[in-house]
């Protein structure tokens, strides 16, 4: 079935956390998974999730304010690690259907080891 924005069941990325799904983890905390986008669009192109269901930027809360900047500092950590922090990366988090939103559960889409062109398509 294909996950919308109008509808709320569970998404691949739950398989993920939970791990009825494999992908290719970088990341684990309570809080957050980072693992590798299974359709890179880049060298090197992963995804950060947090582990609290939140379906698109739409829906994000000052709760999730400290879970948001968690998520920003442990990316900077993984672009560190996977050597992409100097040449640099971008940062896309597609929202809904205009922003090209496929899994309606909130990810930030890290994408480095190559030149990216902008505007985006
Ligand atoms: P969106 O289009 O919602 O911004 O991005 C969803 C991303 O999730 C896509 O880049 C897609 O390749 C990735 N994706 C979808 N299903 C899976 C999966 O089962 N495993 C992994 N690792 N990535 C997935």
């Amino acid at each position: 079935m294909t996950t919308t924005e109008n509808n709320s069941a569970p998404t691949v990325f739950s398989k993920i956390i939970s791990k009825e799904i494999a992908a290719q983890i970088l990341y684990e905390d309570d809080h957050c998974l980072a693992f590798r986008d299974i359709q890179p669009q880049a060298p090197c192109h992963f995804l950060m999730i947090p582990k609290k269901v939140i379906r698109s930027m739409n829906e994000l809360t000052s709760q999730d304010q400290g879970l948001i900047g968690h998520m920003m500092l442990k990316i900077q950590d993984l672009t560190r690690a996977l050597g992409i922090a100097e040449s640099g990366y971008r940062i896309v988090i597609n929202t809904n259907s205009f922003g090209g939103q496929s899994v309606y559960h909130l990810h930030f889409h890290v994408l480095g080891g190559r030149l990216l062109t902008w505007p985006p398509g």
